[in-house]
């Protein structure tokens, strides 16, 4: 019987993610882990109903075995058995993140022995989450350099609060994931704006658009989606040989449309001006991909908490060396 894995859940960036990651590295690994204080830092700390789902939803595909598993507990043990791929339907209940579902359960069935079709419903467009459009274009194509088979379909958007959202996916099983060395050239090709809008007045992504001219987005185009509730989201597309990467900026209820846009466009400006390939969320999600490939590289221009703490929650399951350099305006990140 491999030894429990003991981790303080409040650790560094003390959020959802250091669960997500042990839930993943957990049934990858076959190891148990023992959680304490779990989002201690947060207003609300232990498991609100978005990260019980994620726990379930682990706990579906490797029938552990879980104590904890309830509405704002702070500890968690969980002793995945066997990982089983197959057809999974994982709801959020409300507007929690189906994509931070997804972010659970997508390493394991990825190196899980039969092909997975999950159908997850809740939030697909939620802000401090993965949008649907950044797992589609910017995370999912890194994986399929390293040779993941992943497609994916999005039904009907979910935006917060209202929800409602679904979208399908469907991953083989890959055997064993490649190295990804990323260049330090961000070698653009084309930036494309995208404004999505469902159940609002369209003059807000009219506006929006308006704001956008004079910067590298200002051929955007308007998208209406479909949802059950109102939102709105612009998307700022970088497309480069080696990758896709993408800034995103909600519309907020009291936010003027132009002081959306000028909000984002500084974050992404900020990026484009440190001249490095990876911004700050796709840095610390491709972290788990490239442990697990037993390599990988990139030049990312921040290093957020999120990262850090990844990398310790990484390096509990699994023996790889992780080292993290300056790099010009930004960081240099090696695993392996
Ligand atoms: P909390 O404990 O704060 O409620 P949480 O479970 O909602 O946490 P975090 O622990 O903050 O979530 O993790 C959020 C994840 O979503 C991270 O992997 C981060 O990279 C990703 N993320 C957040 N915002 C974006 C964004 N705009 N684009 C892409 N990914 C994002």
């Amino acid at each position: 019987m491999p030894q429990l894995i003991q981790l303080d859940g409040s650790r560094g960036e003390g959020g959802g993610q250091i669960l997500r990651s042990a839930l993943a590295l957990s049934v990858i690994t076959g190891q148990a882990f023992e959680m304490v204080k779990i989002r201690a830092g947060r207003s609300k700390p232990g498991l609100r109903n978005q990260h019980l789902t994620c726990v379930l939803a682990a706990q579906a595909i490797s029938a552990a075995e879980v104590v904890g598993a309830e509405l704002d507990s702070q500890e968690l043990l969980f002793e995945p058995q066997t990982l089983v791929g197959g057809t999974y339907h994982f709801e959020q209940p409300g507007a929690g993140s189906a994509m931070l579902v997804l972010q659970t359960v997508l390493m394991p069935l990825l190196l899980a022995d039969t092909t997975s079709r999950l159908t997850l419903t809740g939030g697909t467009h939620n802000p401090l989450a993965p949008p649907f459009d950044f797992i589609e274009r910017s995370f999912v194509p890194c994986l399929r350099k390293m040779g993941a088979d992943i497609s994916l379909t999005l039904d009907q958007a979910g935006f917060f609060p209202v929800g409602g959202g679904q979208c399908r996916v469907k991953i083989q099983p890959v055997g064993r994931l490649e190295p990804l060395h990323l260049s330090p050239e961000t070698g653009i090709q084309r930036h494309q704006g995208k404004v999505l809008i469902a159940n609002l007045p369209e003059h807000i992504a009219e506006r929006e658009l308006k704001a956008l001219k004079g910067s590298p987005w200002e051929r955007a185009e308007i998208v209406y989606v479909k949802s059950r509730g109102p939102g709105n989201l612009i998307l700022l597309e970088s497309q480069s040989e080696q990758l896709c990467t993408i800034h995103e900026g909600f519309g907020e209820k009291k936010l003027p449309a132009e002081q959306v846009v000028q909000k984002l466009l500084s974050r992404a400006m900020h990026h484009v001006k440190s001249k490095l390939p990876v911004e700050e969320y796709l840095a610390d999600q491709l972290l788990l991909p490239m442990a697990l490939a037993g390599g990988g590289s990139f030049y990312t221009s921040e290093l957020s908490q999120h990262t850090r703490t990844n990398i310790e929650t990484i390096q509990a399951f699994l023996d790889i060396s992780i080292q993290v350099k300056t790099y010009g305006k930004g960081w240099h990140i090696h695993l392996g």
